[in-house]
């Protein structure tokens, strides 16, 4: 009798473990992307941060009604909550780092192109250049909460929010305890800790050539953002030509530096998510230069060719794909 008792208990143990282990899924549609969530421990976690990230969409998005930003866009000016303020900051550093590659002043000429609305159009060489001259971080003025921009000059958040959203979901999960997450808001994945069976991290990496399927995969264990930018990822065609929407601020065309993807790593969500478009924006050359003189990153590189370039860290993760390793 005791043997079985003895038995039944070890059973009832070992199923609570595995009930333990077993993450909490949850999937919503919010910034225009799926996104999926999964985290282990914890309670009502999942419908924390869900709430939060319709909040921050709704705060965040350029074209939402309501949203703050697209307010702040229509008045020129705004009293900025801490949040916003955080971000702004984080926006501008980011984008004097990056030598304006990144550059969150750039939405009126993604509005030329119409890829907000989704209204695609090819803009005259004389509608850009006349665009252009609203852009730039310079038409931004702060005094201490008050923002005020120059007259044309519009804010985008796009090419940030979903990273800093992800970044602002695992700082939930790590102040209420959740030992292991994984966020993928789009094309930005976040991990938090480790997975309670001990097996690392598997993120794959888009085909560019074939968006269903991974050209590579990474695997890692920890605490990562791994955020991927891809001229795949929104396009329009026109006259058989493909105009993708991350756009060089320098010229104002969709950035023609060689490369169909950029996937960076890096401690922060926000920074991995700015980075990956300033590296598309750079290209590959500009790119390398950049990251042997930073060190808060890693990054895969894929060409227009297929050839696949990872910089020495990542290197290190990179799995089931022939690649080149570029060195510090
Ligand atoms: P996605 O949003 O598809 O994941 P990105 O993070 O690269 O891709 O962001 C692209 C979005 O950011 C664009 O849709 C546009 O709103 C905005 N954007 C485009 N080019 C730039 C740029 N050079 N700097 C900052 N934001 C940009
Ligand atoms: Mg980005």
């Amino acid at each position: 009798m005791k043997k079985i008792l003895a038995v039944i208990l070890f059973l009832t143990i070992l199923l609570t473990a595995c009930v333990k282990q077993a993450p909490q899924e949850a999937e919503l549609f919010a910034m225009d992307t799926l996104m999926q969530l999964r985290i282990w421990g914890g309670e009502n976690d999942l419908s924390a941060i869900k709430g939060e990230i319709v909040r921050l969409d709704t705060l965040l998005s350029a074209t939402g009604p309501d949203s703050a930003l697209a307010m702040l866009n229509k008045n020129g000016r705004a009293d900025l909550t801490p949040e916003l303020n955080e971000l702004i900051q984080s926006a501008l550093a980011l984008s004097e780092q990056t030598g304006g590659a990144f550059d969150p002043t750039v939405y009126p000429l993604v509005c030329a192109w119409g890829f907000p609305e989704k209204s695609y159009h090819v803009p005259e060489k004389a509608e850009r250049t006349s665009l252009l001259q609203y852009v730039g971080t310079q038409h931004l003025h702060i005094n201490g909460t008050s923002l005020t921009m120059d007259a044309g000059t519009q804010l985008d958040f796009g090419a940030i929010a979903k990273g800093y959203t992800a970044q602002h979901c695992i700082e939930i999960l790590k102040e209420h305890g959740v030992q292991a997450a994984l966020l993928s808001l789009g094309g930005n994945v976040q991990t938090l800790g480790s997975k309670p069976d001990g097996s690392e991290w598997i993120i794959g990496i888009t085909n560019p050539e074939n968006p269903s399927q991974a050209v590579a995969c990474l695997r890692f264990s920890g605490s990562m953002a791994v955020v991927t930018s891809g001229s795949y990822q929104r396009y329009f065609e026109q006259d058989g030509k493909r105009y993708h929407h991350i756009i060089d601020p320098k010229t104002g065309m969709p950035a023609d530096s060689g490369l169909c993807s950029v996937t960076v790593l890096a401690q922060d969500g926000a920074t991995a998510d700015a980075l990956s478009t300033a590296l598309f924006v750079m290209g590959l050359e500009r790119g390398t230069d950049f990251w042997r003189e930073n060190d808060d990153f890693e990054a895969v590189f894929i060409v227009a060719d297929g050839k696949i370039y990872a910089t020495e860290g990542a290197a290190t993760m990179l799995n089931d794909c022939s690649f080149t390793e570029i060195k510090r």
